[in-house]
């Protein structure tokens, strides 16, 4: 049985976060509506719209020997011999729609593919979540909130231009946990200016607290064209810019991180991801493992296990172009067998359970062993038969490890 994951972009926010420069807009709510249709537009008609962009998705979804059963009665082979068992609604700030909007979404998904849905994720805002709207979610199918926490200190969210408040999320977790959401992952960033060590540690034991499933550790990353970005290079003070942590301070809160969630039973299983048992995003497992996507609404990204596509960015252009019956497709191509390999290698590693390296030398026609023998020698991989594994105690400097393996 081959499984799909369907991603949604939603890419509207409330406002700017002074470090973000994504393809997201800060719109009016009347928006909405057209984006909702034409993203079920493109769920409805995607077979026809990806022939028309010459993507080649008969390659990666053609139908399969065996014919399944989804949920919903219909077989599989009729989606191409896929079953969808995981959406996430990402942006942006996907919470920002009506739970309506998103429950069409899903229906949409429903009537046009063979689904099982085991996970069906919407990133939140805490300052989003409304009683109201978290019983509309659940209605809509959400099983999983992927929480925008950032931060338990009010003055690193100002600081980062977030919407929200260490009592937002106080009192949004109980608004979840009442809808019937049974799995909540928390984000937080490290490297947020005025972060400190005091202030990570607070935010740490503050989760820990709350209890969530899931927990993603993100590494701040400061896009040139931001606020703050331009501030880094250009100097000045607005956004705070003398005040973001080094990097070695950030090496630190990660390496805190892991000692915390670790000590507190949350399993380590990719670099930026940690779960309770039973609790790793089925979703975001499909891009380490190199398993078929596909990607509605502006700016998604799609793999069909032989090409890589992604729809435009503009909102508003993709919404025009969706209307008259066409998919503005860009960086289509093809995967070619040296990329999949890096592919393999790089995502493969990010997951703490390792890559097999017998497999993939068979698989690829390549040995690696030596490749491996040198970096296990420097201490920066380590084996265990034919499974590698990054380093726990170099993963804060797992691009490191990247940079000695492509050379
Ligand atoms: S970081 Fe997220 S919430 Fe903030 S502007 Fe960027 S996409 Fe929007």
């Amino acid at each position: 049985m081959k499984s799909l994951g369907i991603y949604v972009q939603v890419p509207f926010c409330q406002t700017k976060c002074t470090y973000c420069n994504f393809h997201t807009g800060v719109v009016e709510k009347e928006r909405f509506r057209p984006y909702v249709h034409a993203v079920c537009k493109e769920i409805r008609e995607y077979p026809q719209l990806l022939s028309a962009a010459r993507v080649d998705w008969q390659g990666g979804f053609g139908p399969s020997a065996r014919t399944l059963q989804g949920e919903n009665g219909r077989p599989a082979a009729e989606s191409g011999g896929f079953l969808v068992d995981t959406i996430y609604f990402g942006g942006g700030t996907p919470s920002l729609l009506e739970a309506g909007h998103l429950k069409e979404m899903v229906e949409e998904i429903r009537r046009t593919f063979s689904t099982a849905l085991e996970e069906v994720t919407l990133e939140a805002d805490p300052e989003t979540v409304e009683e109201e709207k978290a019983a509309g979610w659940v209605r809509a199918g959400i099983n999983r909130v992927s929480f925008g926490v950032q931060s338990f200190s009010d003055k690193e969210l100002q600081a980062a231009g977030r919407m929200h408040r260490r009592a937002d999320i106080y009192r949004a977790v109980p608004i979840l946990s009442a809808a019937g959401i049974g799995n909540i992952s928390f984000d937080l960033i490290a490297g947020l200016p005025h972060q400190a060590r005091a202030s990570w540690k607070e935010s740490l034991a503050e989760l820990i607290r709350l209890a969530p499933e899931h927990v993603s550790v993100y590494l701040l990353e400061v896009d040139e064209g931001s606020r703050l970005g331009k501030e880094l290079l250009g100097g000045g003070t607005r956004y705070s810019a003398g005040r973001v942590p080094s990097e070695d301070e950030m090496a630190e809160f990660y390496e805190l991180a892991q000692q915390t969630l670790g000590g507190a039973g949350y399993h380590h299983y990719e670099i930026s991801n940690w779960a309770k048992p039973g609790f790793r995003s089925k979703h975001n497992l499909k891009y380490w493992r190199r398993e078929a996507y596909l990607g509605f609404g502006a700016g998604a990204h799609s793999f069909s296990g032989k090409q890589r596509w992604a729809n435009a960015h503009d909102a508003a252009a993709y919404v025009r172009a969706i209307e008259s019956g066409r998919l503005p497709v860009e960086q289509l191509g093809t995967v070619t067998a040296e990329q999949a390999l890096d592919e393999e290698l790089f995502l493969g590693l990010r997951q703490l359970d390792g890559i097999d390296v017998g497999r993939i030398e068979r698989e690829y026609g390549v040995t690696l062993q030596e490749r491996f023998e040198q970096l296990a020698a420097a201490g920066l991989v380590e084996r265990e038969g034919d499974v590698v594994r990054l380093a726990e105690e170099r993963l804060s400097v797992s691009n490191e490890v990247f940079v000695e393996l492509m050379k």
